[in-house]
């Protein structure tokens, strides 16, 4: 049994005019100690998605269906009271997008950390220290820097205390949003090792989301491709990056840079993600796709399950094709 199992699940945010369907009958499971990445470009509902597996959500936001379940348990039937003792920090917590920025500039490091124990665990002032030193120690920044204030760490460093906050009541899931964006690459390579190593340490399960294709297939066991708040094409790294068969996922690979092997022209998708307030009849993706044809601007698409953990969500892929 996965460790997590989400099923049909629908967030829309009411505004003005209507729903914003965000997330839009999304369906995958993590298992314990593996890595689900979830990848898209900006504004196709990945956020929005980890938000609504924790239940941390603004006010216009509306859970129409599906479930979460946390083993046996749904996330989506829990009342805020158990959330907030039981899942969230304590089962699964989440480094949010640009969270190394929310550092209290005028706070030491270690006593941020502390304070965050201290919220959600019952120990005393000294034991959340001891923990928030072991805590630096385990996202390898040296104990006596818990002493330290924010402007004295680099973004690499400032990014490994919130990964040391999240790991904080040692949860099984770590949620990671955009966790190397605004970092060069030596240090977003660091930052993944660290990830990794951290999963095999601690036996995490990680959800990486990210709009970088290059970083999923660096770390991830599974992949999510998401479009428009559905996900379009589900499986295995390696299955998706050999075969990816999405026209969408197609487009997104062709467009990552590789340094090594021949060279080749960078393709990129034309065109944008589309307004969720209002998303494309039939197929979302068909204002882009090159093989889009009638039906594909009329009918919504079938889920087409190619094997116990593998779907592709398009009209022109038939079952046993993979
Ligand atoms: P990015 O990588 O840029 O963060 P994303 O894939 O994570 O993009 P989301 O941030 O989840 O996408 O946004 C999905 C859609 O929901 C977008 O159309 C966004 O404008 C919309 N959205 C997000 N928050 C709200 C809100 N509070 N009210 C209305 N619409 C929202
Ligand atoms: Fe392209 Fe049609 Fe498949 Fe959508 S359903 S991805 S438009 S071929």
């Amino acid at each position: 049994m996965p460790l997590l199992s989400v099923e049909s699940l629908r967030m829309y945010y009411q505004v003005g005019r209507g729903f914003v369907k965000a997330v839009d009958g999304v369906s995958f499971n993590l298992g314990k100690g593996e890595t689900l990445g979830i990848a898209g470009e900006s504004g196709c509902g990945k956020s929005s998605l980890a938000l609504t597996l924790l239940r941390i959500l603004p006010s216009n936001a509306r859970i129409i269906d599906g479930s979460v379940l946390l083993e046996e348990r749904d996330i989506l039937k829990m009342n805020e009271e158990t959330l907030r003792k039981e899942i969230r920090w304590k089962r699964i917590s989440i480094v949010f997008q640009g969270a190394m920025n929310a550092l209290n500039p005028v706070f030491r490091v270690g006593d941020q950390i502390a304070e965050a124990i201290l919220l959600h665990e019952d120990v005393t002032k000294e034991e959340a220290h001891r923990r928030a030193r072991e805590l630096l120690k385990l996202v390898g920044i040296p104990p006596s820097r818990a002493d330290n204030y924010p402007h004295e760490f680099s973004g690499g460093m400032k990014q490994r205390v919130m990964i040391a906050m999240a790991l904080a009541c040692n949860p099984d899931i770590v949620i990671a949003d955009e966790p190397t964006t605004a970092l060069d690459v030596i240090v977003q390579a660091q930052i993944l090792k660290l990830l990794k190593d951290l999963r095999a340490k601690l036996n995490l399960s990680l959800i990486l989301i990210t709009h970088d294709l290059s970083i999923i297939s660096e770390i991830c066991d599974k992949v999510a491709i998401m479009y428009a708040g559905k996900i379009m094409e589900y499986g295995s790294a390696y299955d998706i990056f050999k075969n990816p068969l999405h026209p969408y996922t197609q487009g997104l690979i062709a467009a990552i840079p590789s340094i090594r092997g021949p060279k080749k022209k960078l393709r990129s998708i034309p065109g944008t993600p589309p307004d969720l307030l209002n998303p494309p009849s039939g197929c979302p993706f068909h204002p882009r796709c090159p093989y889009a044809d009638e039906i594909c601007r009329q009918e919504p698409p079938p889920l087409v399950r190619l094997g116990r953990d593998r779907y592709v969500v398009c009209h022109k892929i038939e079952e046993g094709s993979a």
